[in-house]
């Protein structure tokens, strides 16, 4: 299995994982011994949609090269360009799309009760699961509309799961070995069901026997509510950290991106919950050469980054995606977006630097996921030399920081 793009794509292949194992498919790693391959794409930015169909291309080879052998393409591209795959890639056996990702289990099964043609098969998948932090998906599309983005196109609106249906994945992930728990959505904390909110809900994950932590991801600036803020901070479970995208510093680009907030009412924000959670680590999304941004409108981005300092972030060149209404709008070279992605890549990384530094010298609890690797509750990334095993949580010393990755990156003895 090949996931392309964002936290939400892995909840989605972990699940449709799940789906092929219960039709008692085994894992491998090995494409060379696997007999589906699946390629669950992303749509977000052109980019990833053209590595997932370069990657789909190599699959005829790999398909002839055993008789019976299918291949599986899921996700937002395939939601987006559905008849276009199966046109330039016949060779498909199933594509399904990013909304239809519900349905998977029984396509899947469809497409396996097939196999009686294909009797020396062994069917295989990697799937994703058994992990120490694990991903629970709560809704599903998003109700927005940023003028840039093709999520609400390819996912559709916005429906959430009940209570009882994530507390009982929650339990479980925690039944397989999870000790910390995700919750995932495109505008996560607007999570409403019957009465419930998204604050009662993380109050209630971190209430579920064996979890330990709790986390979320991508919360929107504006359902950030003092209820939300007070949660974070009260409930011990919920860890110390918060991806928050901003997308842009200057209040005419959060307008033609219509975005529902302004530069200063984010600020206002971060503030409120830097003050209820002191020593938080703060990272955000932005996007640089959105079309009719001004010199002096990234000049804004780049003020707000020093403004906020960030703990780490991440910095998307604009990309066109057809059918959104930025499309319209006429692009900036390609050679502008570079360089204005490097500039904010620079200062957002100097930050990122500076403040991982600070790290050193400081005692951390550090939640082993896997060969000797953790994160601490502030969501960075350590690596724990010793004897240490998966899912258990160890308190360390930060001997020393490398520059390896933007996120935060920590060695300890
Ligand atoms: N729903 C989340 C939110 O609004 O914060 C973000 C989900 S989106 C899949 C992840 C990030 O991709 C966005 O925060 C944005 O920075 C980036 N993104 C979305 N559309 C983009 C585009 N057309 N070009 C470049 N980056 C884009
Ligand atoms: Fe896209 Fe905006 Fe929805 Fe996020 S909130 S998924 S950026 S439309």
């Amino acid at each position: 299995m090949r996931t392309y793009g964002c936290q939400m794509n892995v909840a989605d292949s972990s699940e449709m994982g799940r789906h092929l194992k219960a039709k008692g498919l085994v894992e491998t790693q090995d494409p060379d011994e696997a007999s589906v391959f699946l390629v669950n794409t992303c749509t977000v930015r052109q980019h990833a949609e053209d590595r997932a169909f370069s990657e789909i291309g190599r699959l005829k080879r790999w398909k002839t090269k055993r008789q019976g052998r299918k291949v599986v393409v899921t996700g937002c591209a395939a939601e987006r360009t559905k008849e276009y795959l199966e046109d330039r890639f016949p060779f498909l056996d199933l594509v399904v799309g990013a909304k239809s990702i519900e349905d998977f289990g029984r396509m899947a099964e469809r497409l396996l009760d097939r196999r009686e043609t294909d009797e020396d098969l062994e069917y295989a998948v990697a799937a994703v699961d058994e992990k120490v932090a694990a991903f629970v998906t709560i809704m599903r599309g998003c109700n927005y509309s940023c003028t840039y983005c093709i999520v609400p196109y390819v996912r559709g609106r916005e429906i959430y799961h009940s209570m009882e249906q994530i507390l009982g994945e929650v339990r479980d992930r925690v039944s397989e070995g999870a000790r910390e728990i995700t919750l995932l959505g495109q505008t996560v904390n607007s999570y409403r069901h019957g009465q419930h909110r998204f604050d009662g809900l993380l109050r209630a994950v971190a209430g579920v026997n064996g979890v330990e932590r709790v986390r979320f991801i991508s919360p929107h600036p504006y359902y950030m509510s003092d209820r939300v803020i007070e949660t974070m901070a009260t409930v011990p479970e919920v860890c110390e950290s918060l991806h928050l995208p901003v997308q842009s510093g200057s209040n005419t680009m959060l307008k033609a991106m219509m975005r529902n907030y302004t530069r200063e009412q984010y600020v206002a924000l971060v503030e409120k919950i830097r003050q209820a959670m002191p020593g938080m680590t703060l990272s955000t999304d932005i996007i640089v050469g959105f079309p009719s941004e001004t010199e002096d409108d990234f000049q804004q981005t780049l003020s707000l980054i020093e403004e906020l300092q960030f703990d780490w972030g991440f910095i998307f060149k604009y990309s066109t995606r057809e059918g959104t209404p930025a499309a319209q709008l006429e692009c900036w070279p390609e050679e502008l977006i570079e360089e204005r992605h490097q500039r904010c890549l620079e200062l957002v990384d100097r930050i990122a630097v500076r403040k991982r530094s600070n790290l050193v010298g400081s005692t951390q609890d550090v939640l082993i996921e896997e060969g000797g690797f953790g994160r601490t509750r502030t969501n960075y990334k350590v690596h724990v030399e010793g004897d240490v095993a998966q899912g258990e949580t160890v308190r360390v010393l930060i001997a020393n920081t490398h520059r390896a990755t933007l996120e935060g990156e920590a060695r300890v003895q």
